[in-house]
């Protein structure tokens, strides 16, 4: 059964939300400062689906400060859990305890919900905006003491937590999962093979099912990672018929099972209809990206200079994409790959500070102020690193900002903040 645990700091209603949670009305145990309780772990059923709640309130507080207890309490539930709710008391705002723990979160490898508790009112929903500083991404307004939104809450937390808890390999500390994309007879077989025959294959086809090996752990530059979905690679599985459609559903399921995707491009031939519809899937995933551009041994000087334009059209959505040419045929430049991946994912899981961001901000928007609509020129009044895998970036506004503009803080962040190789989105709210 997946775990889900709840962290907070004390009198934020940890307890009342558990019950909620459970479904019953009674408390678990009273919250007890320096208690520890024998049992912190209950079974909840919601929709049908059964999970275990880790009830992390009797820990609290100990010699070393409630900060410290609180981030300890906080770790243990990263470790522990498949997914994490952290609450925080919507009436009082973020403290300098909560800020711990969310500090400690924001590392975390599995899904966190943030609860702003004790809201009791609608009026108070507007007050929990504030907490987006967190950066634990979107507030979730409750009331756990008169079930407030209780129904919605626990929607989402089915939505977080996995359908199975998490596999020996492991989502945390594991080997980063990596996708191999890209159109039939583009090499993806050839430079899988490539990849498991020049480094060592460690755990040759990891077993997904009884009946089909699945991914393939490799080393690459020091560094285990998990190629998921290479069975199909591996076997050149042939359709005869739909194809193409069922080649697209088995590249999306590896995309969305995926980290980092390496889309592989044929250098030899013009960008085709089908690279293109495999880029928007990786873009619309939100995956960080790495492009290889395959076959380099068949690229002479022409095709080189035909490449310049055919490239510029064709990559216009991911012009942050590193690009890595290769051949799976000679090996040139495969050893690129493990770098380049890693740049992406650091990208991907970057996170720059909401003091940095508003400062970068004010001095850009003070050059370039958003163009006036209908009279009035919107201001931006805070951004937020609302998430990462991907980066996203919340601005609050006080009135609609055009896509152009939107595009232009976009590629002025990158300049900035670089971010290569993952997909950065901006988000806008407009606050009346
Ligand atoms: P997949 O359908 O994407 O898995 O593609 P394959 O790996 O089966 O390769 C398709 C064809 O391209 C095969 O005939 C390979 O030998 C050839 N091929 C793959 N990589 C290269 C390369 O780097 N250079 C050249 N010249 N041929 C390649």
């Amino acid at each position: 059964k997946p775990v889900l645990a709840v962290v907070g700091r004390p009198n934020v209603g940890k307890s009342t939300l558990v019950n909620r949670i459970l479904g019953r009305r009674e408390a678990v145990v009273q919250d007890t400062p320096g208690v520890t309780r024998d049992r912190v772990a209950y079974d909840a059923l919601w929709n049908g689906r059964k999970f275990t709640v880790l009830d992390t309130g009797g820990w609290e507080p100990s010699a070393d400060g409630l900060a410290g207890a609180v981030a300890a309490q906080a770790e243990y539930a990263m470790t522990h859990s498949d997914a994490v709710v952290v609450v925080v008391d919507a009436t009082v705002g973020a403290t300098a305890t909560d800020e711990a723990v969310s500090k400690v979160l924001r590392r975390s490898k599995v899904p966190v919900i943030l609860v702003a508790n004790k809201v009791d009112d609608d009026r108070l929903i507007a007050d929990t905006a504030s907490l987006w500083s967190l950066g634990l991404g979107e507030p979730f307004p409750v009331s756990a003491l008169h079930g407030r939104n209780s129904g919605d809450l626990l929607d989402a937390i089915l939505a977080a937590l996995p359908e199975s808890p998490k596999d020996t390999f492991g989502v945390q500390g594991g080997p980063r999962r990596v996708a191999l994309v890209g159109k039939p007879n583009v090499g993806k077989s050839s430079l899988l093979n490539r990849l498991t025959g020049e480094n060592r294959a460690v755990v040759d086809s990891v077993a997904g099912t009884t009946v089909d090996p699945v991914d393939s752990i490799v080393e690459l530059d020091g560094q285990l990672w998990r190629f998921v979905d290479t069975a199909g690679l591996r076997k050149r599985v042939n359709f005869a018929s739909g194809t193409e459609y069922y080649a697209s559903l088995r590249t999306k399921a590896a995309i969305e099972s995926a980290e980092v995707v390496i889309v592989l491009l044929d250098a030899s031939d013009p960008i085709a209809e089908q690279d293109l519809r495999v880029l928007t899937m990786v873009v619309d995933s939100g995956r960080a990206c790495v492009l290889a551009f395959n076959k380099w041994d068949l690229v002479d000087e022409d095709r080189r200079h035909a490449m310049v334009r055919e490239l510029e059209r064709g990559l216009v959505r991911v012009p942050w994409a590193e690009k890595v040419n290769v051949s799976a045929l000679t090996g040139r430049s495969v050893r690129k790959l493990a770098p380049a991946l890693r740049t992406a994912l650091n990208s991907w899981d970057q996170r720059v500070s909401t003091g940095q961001l508003n400062s970068w901000l004010s001095d850009l928007v003070a050059a370039t102020p958003p163009p006036v609509r209908g009279g009035k020129q919107p201001k931006i009044l805070f951004a937020t690193q609302a998430s990462t895998r991907p980066p996203t970036i919340v601005l609050f506004t006080s009135g609609f900002l055009e896509a152009g503009y939107r595009r232009f803080v976009e590629r002025k962040f990158r300049e900035t903040f670089g971010f290569t190789g993952s997909p950065v989105r901006i988000s806008v709210r407009v606050r009346e």
